[in-house]
């Protein structure tokens, strides 16, 4: 079993399948591989996170008196060699994996099914990252679909049909996330030595404690948002100063948690009312977001390669100024909303959907730099990291994706801060510079208090800037 964004042993099917094929006697293997690092790129916090899941595999695995291997190579090019390897020394007949479909992924596999075809040895794909896989859901033309609502409602007309079962793991969850620096098996010194240059140790001080470590972790932070916030979430989930969403998005991104563990809770919570019930139907409603990136990217895959799914906007002339672009990172604008998100971000790796939405409007729009590089940050620094996601997210924002925000309906992020956070507390707490500012003022303080940036743009003349640029182009 290859695993690779599905790091679980519940509910994966091709480890279920794969057990079942392999009669027990099945080990596991991941690939670590330095170009995928620094290209895609991982950054330090996700890859802490699945050193720490891997970790949990490594030890069930072990437990079982089952084998875990760990590989480390330089470039994609050297994955198939390197696979081959080990399945022809372990007297391997059978490989299974669940699919990936960005395309350097897709070519991965490809290239890895042939090298272990010509030694004999059968693969199988079996998908689990989508709950509808990427391909199944057309349009009457047989084109995908370009556009969110009625993806969706293709999306819960099938998934209403569905069986759902999920797959136990056949083997026993370890829990004990490892949190000594010494090895305690030869699984786990090859583990620590795949990772050793990766800088995951700086990550894991701050990190342990906001995202807590494994599978039990993330059934458990499913189940107490399912019982405590789900009923509110189509109100809540748009104040970044209140807990009104699930957190659980660093688990899915590298597959601790599936998306059919998230629809089944989610219907159970709703009494079975998961499309009708406000708060289970909303929720679920960001879930196909989740499975309509992934198949835009399965079905255009230029969009892998940098390109803006709309073509027209290959000529807009995108900004790339450092300084500027510094400033956006670094939380120092002068728009103290667009700060709070980003030092949100660059302190807890996480940041709220609708800030993601207003940070990234405000690097494409007003400041027009390039939604590329804004994407490319976010990768750097997001412990749910997630390629079709956040490319999505950039495109919709950029208005260069597809069903993404008109370009003349720019957000305007004082607005989104006086409305999502009135009171000013999730500024306050990321941007102290601000705490003694009262009232509305802090929406805006503009200049006022000594060792806060005066706004970098003026948010009016850029927007109407940017709207006439746009609108040139078409
Ligand atoms: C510019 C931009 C970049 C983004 N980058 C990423 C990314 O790298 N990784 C990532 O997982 N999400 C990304 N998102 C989507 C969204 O912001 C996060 O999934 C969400 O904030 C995660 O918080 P949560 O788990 O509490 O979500 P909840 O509100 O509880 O939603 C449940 C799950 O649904 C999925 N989801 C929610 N909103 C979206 C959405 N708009 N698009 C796709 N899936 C969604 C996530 O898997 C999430 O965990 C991005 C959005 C934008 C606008």
């Amino acid at each position: 079993m290859w695993f690779r964004s599905d790091l679980r042993l519940t509910d994966n099917p091709a480890l279920h399948h794969g057990w079942q094929a392999a009669e027990g006697e099945l080990f596991g293997c991941y690939v670590l591989c330095e170009q995928f690092i620094t290209q895609h790129p991982i950054n330090s916090r996700q890859l802490w996170f699945i050193y720490q899941h891997l970790c949990l595999l490594q030890q069930a695995f072990e437990q079982a008196g089952l084998a875990f291997h760990v590989l480390r190579v330089q470039r994609a090019a050297d994955i198939p060699a390197a696979i081959k390897k080990l399945c022809a020394a372990q007297n391997v007949t059978k490989l299974v994996f669940n699919a990936e479909y960005p395309v350097n992924e897709l070519l991965r596999d490809k290239a890895v099914i042939a090298a272990l075809d010509a030694i004999g040895v059968v693969s199988k794909r079996y998908h689990d990252r989508a709950l509808v896989p990427p391909g199944m859901l057309t349009t009457q033309q047989g084109t995908p679909y370009k556009v969110y609502s009625p993806f969706a409602r293709a999306w819960r007309s099938q998934v209403m049909n569905f069986e759902f079962n999920l797959y136990d793991s056949p083997i026993a969850l370890s829990n004990k996330p490892n949190n000594s620096l010494a090895p305690q098996s030869p699984g786990q010194a090859m583990l620590q030595g795949a990772f050793a240059q990766c800088g995951i140790e700086a990550a894991a001080l701050s990190m342990s404690e906001l995202w807590p470590v494994g599978e039990q972790a993330a059934a458990k932070t499913l189940a107490e948002f399912c019982r405590n916030s789900m009923s509110n979430y189509r109100h809540a989930r748009d104040y970044p100063a209140l807990i009104g969403t699930s957190g659980l998005s660093p688990y899915l991104a590298i597959g601790v948690l599936s998306p059919k563990q998230c629809v089944i809770a989610g219907r159970d919570a709703s009494q079975g009312l998961w499309s009708e019930d406000e708060g289970a139907a909303c929720w679920i409603g960001e879930l196909i977001w989740r499975d309509f990136y992934m198949h835009i990217i399965a079905a255009f895959p230029a969009l892998s390669r940098h390109r803006p799914m709309q073509v027209y906007t290959e000529g807009f002339a995108w900004s790339r100024n450092q300084d500027d672009f510094k400033r956006w990172c670094e939380g120092q604008t002068g728009i103290p909303i667009v700060d709070a998100a980003m030092r949100q971000l660059n302190q807890t790796g996480w940041m709220h959907n609708r800030l993601r939405m207003v940070s990234a409007m405000f690097l494409t729009k007003n400041l027009r730099i390039d939604w590329r590089m804004g994407e490319r940050y976010f990768m750097e620094q997001l412990i749910d990291a997630d390629f079709c996601s956040n490319n999505g997210g950039w495109q919709w924002s950029a208005s260069t994706g597809t069903d993404a925000a008109p370009y003349f309906r720019i957000m305007n992020p004082q607005s989104q801060s006086e409305r999502f956070d009135a009171d000013g507390d999730f500024i306050r707490r990321f941007v102290p510079e601000l705490k003694s500012v009262i009232g509305k003022k802090i929406h805006n303080p503009a200049g006022s208090v000594e060792n806060y940036p005066a706004p970098m743009v003026d948010l009016k003349e850029s927007r109407a800037t940017t709207i006439a640029m746009f609108k040139a182009l078409k």
